[in-house]
């Protein structure tokens, strides 16, 4: 049974939750070090806090397991009809924005659409809700990525989970991708032509999703869904256009653990990001072209 956190303060007592709360997500924000919770698996802090708060993690053994793959899920699965399939080997950019969601995964789960298919292990398509109000992209799959057929995994994912926890947002209310579905060999830069062949199932991913706001993670996603090769470091803490959604730039969740002074810029641009989804588009009306302008406050 689960019991009620208070604290007093002069106006009686006051549910410790909430600032709670506020002090981890602080925390975070100005890259302090993990707070140990003896006894407890990272989930279970979590939940002792309401959800909220980054910078908090258990200590029971379970917490270092590595990350499974998706049970069951097949490698290389056969589409469910010749035109799928059909579709995986030759779609046409065209074709592929034809597609509804449960026929975008199929294409993409069998796709074989550039030389990236020939080293995978497992095509990352994406996962989160398909109704997401934030869709975060990031570059490519990695080792992990590979391996378990899952988006931002490993310590840069339990990063991001965090710092989406610190502006109200859990990882499943969101959507996560790559511009590449299919991990690069040795992580290597994505070519023109894989990115070329594989921007459609992005593209499409995006407007089915039809999300309030989009996030760039890193150099690369935020390069190539803006079509610029702008610095990271001039394009974050403002709100773009990517066709006819919101996009903010901000670094790569794995760039933020090896630079812990990335931590807190990235979290003012996931905050811009909340007020997008909060209603406030950040956009100056009347603004021309691809890229419109938000100054922070
Ligand atoms: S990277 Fe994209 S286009 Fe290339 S094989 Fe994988 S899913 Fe297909």
């Amino acid at each position: 049974m689960r019991t009620a956190c208070w604290i007093g303060s002069k106006r009686g007592l006051t549910d410790a939750r909430e600032p709670l709360r506020r002090y981890f997500e602080a925390r975070i924000a100005l890259g302090e070090p993990p707070v140990i919770l003896p006894g407890l698996r990272r989930s279970e802090a979590l939940e002792a806090l309401a959800g909220g708060g980054g910078g908090v993690t258990g200590t029971r053994p379970e917490e270092e397991a590595p990350i499974a793959a998706e049970p069951g899920a097949p490698e290389a699965p056969t589409p469910s009809t010749p035109e799928l399939a059909r579709l995986a080997r030759e779609g046409t950019a065209e074709r592929i924005r034809e597609l509804d969601f449960d026929e975008l995964r199929e294409v993409a789960l069998a796709c074989r659409r550039c030389a990236l298919h020939e080293d995978r292990q497992h095509v990352v398509f994406g996962e989160g809700a398909s109704d997401a109000r934030l869709v975060c992209v990031g570059e490519a799959p990695g080792a992990v990525e590979d391996e378990t057929g899952r988006p931002f995994v490993g310590r840069a994912g339990q990063l991001l989970d965090l710092m989406l926890m610190s502006v109200g947002l859990r990882r499943d209310e969101v959507y996560i991708c790559n511009v590449l579905k299919c991990r690069p060999p040795g992580n290597r830069n994505p070519q023109p032509e894989e990115i070329a062949a594989c921007s459609p199932l992005l593209l499409q991913q995006i407007d089915l999703i039809d999300p309030k706001v989009i996030i760039a993670f890193g150099t690369f996603a935020a390069q190539t869904l803006l079509g610029t090769r702008e610095s990271i470091g001039r394009l974050r803490g403002r709100t773009h256009l990517y066709g006819r959604f919101p996009l903010v730039v901000t670094y790569h969740p794995a760039a933020s653990l090896r630079n812990p002074g990335w931590k807190r810029p990235t979290w003012e641009d996931l905050q811009i990001a909340r007020r997008v989804i909060d209603g406030d588009s950040g956009l100056r009306s009347g603004a021309a072209g691809r890229e419109l302008s938000l100054d922070l406050p």
